[in-house]
């Protein structure tokens, strides 16, 4: 496949601007478009399309970073209506989970334009570092012609795959893995202060023993007891990408007893404190709420 030479980006938000940043730093023409307002999102060197159509119209390679499936599936829907359409490949940055990447690549197929899934992880931070892995599923000639796209917002690429949806099976387990940590450590952390444990000394115990783990080693240190909760990545999020992980096992049929204790748990935690940052799971589990920490 030869080198796409111009980039749609659609979705500007806490993960897609800095990825869009470093692509258009590393001289790609790129053509981005935001619903909730393009021009104060768009990096330098950029140019705003007025919407879906007109992006598809002036690209050939569309990467998407939206915040759920239903919004994937309605950008998608624009982009297989465009009249003047030049796009011919979609690679999804966004987690939608394996269903929605299959009827995405099935709606996408129709009309001849080749949906790949290419998730990614590593927070807000690594996206501006260009540190974020990147989980591709999708043709060897597609992530031949995009490994220096790749490479201009990701420090880790990975092809897991060759089919839609395998990225997107890749990010769960991921992600579930994240999240059960840093609920697993909340609550053993409350445990802990309930016997007069200091936390900063418990995260230094268990970071040098076999406990440690992304929520003692990162979270805790650089987000919690600092106080900034601001990892950049919503609880909404994190609930939403563990309820996929949940309706994803129960579609493949393998154990779930551990998904489901989660799924409870990220979804009371957003309801609790709607807007927060996920590392904000903390107050809610030890049971100091907004507003009284
Ligand atoms: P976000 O809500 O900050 O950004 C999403 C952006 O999409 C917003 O700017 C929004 O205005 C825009 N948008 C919504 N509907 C649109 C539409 N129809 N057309 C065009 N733009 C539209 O979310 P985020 O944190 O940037 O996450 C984006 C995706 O990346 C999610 O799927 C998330 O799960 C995933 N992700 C996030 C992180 C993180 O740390 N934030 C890390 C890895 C993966």
């Amino acid at each position: 496949m030869s080198r796409p030479t111009t980039i749609g980006f659609v979705g500007l938000g806490n993960m897609g601007r800095p990825m869009a940043a470093n692509i258009a730093t590393a001289g790609f023409a790129l053509i981005g478009f935001d619903a909730a307002g393009t021009a104060d999102r768009l990096p330098a060197g950029a140019q705003a399309a007025a919407g879906i159509a007109d992006l598809a119209s002036r690209c050939d390679t569309v990467l998407l970073s939206l915040p759920n499936g239903a919004v994937v599936m309605s950008v998608i829907a624009e982009l297989v209506a465009a009249a003047d359409r030049r796009a011919t490949t979609v690679i999804d940055l966004s987690t939608v989970g394996p269903a929605v990447a299959a009827q995405a690549a099935g709606a996408l197929g129709d009309v001849g334009v080749l949906y790949c899934d290419g998730p990614v992880s590593g927070g807000v931070a690594g996206a501006r570092a260009r540190t974020i892995s990147l989980m591709f599923a999708g043709p060897d000639d597609i992530i031949a012609g995009h490994r220096s796209l790749f490479e201009s917002f990701a420090g880790h690429l990975f092809h897991v795959g060759g089919t839609a949806g395998q990225g997107q099976a890749m990010k769960l387990v991921n992600n579930f893995l994240s999240a059960t940590a840093l609920a697993a450590t909340s609550e053993a952390m409350t445990f802990g202060t309930r016997h007069g444990l200091e936390l900063s000394t418990m995260v230094d115990v268990v970071n040098v023993s076999s406990g440690r783990n992304t929520a003692t080693s990162d979270k805790f240190p650089n987000r919690v007891l600092t106080g900034s909760y601001d990892a950049g990545f919503r609880t909404a999020l994190m609930a939403k990408d563990v309820q996929l992980y949940l309706r994803s096992v129960t579609a493949a049929g393998t154990p779930d007893a551990i998904a489901a204790a989660m799924d409870g748990v990220w979804q009371a935690a957003d309801a609790a404190m709607p807007g927060s940052d996920f590392t904000e799971i903390w107050k809610v589990v030890s049971e100091v709420r907004v507003g009284e920490a």
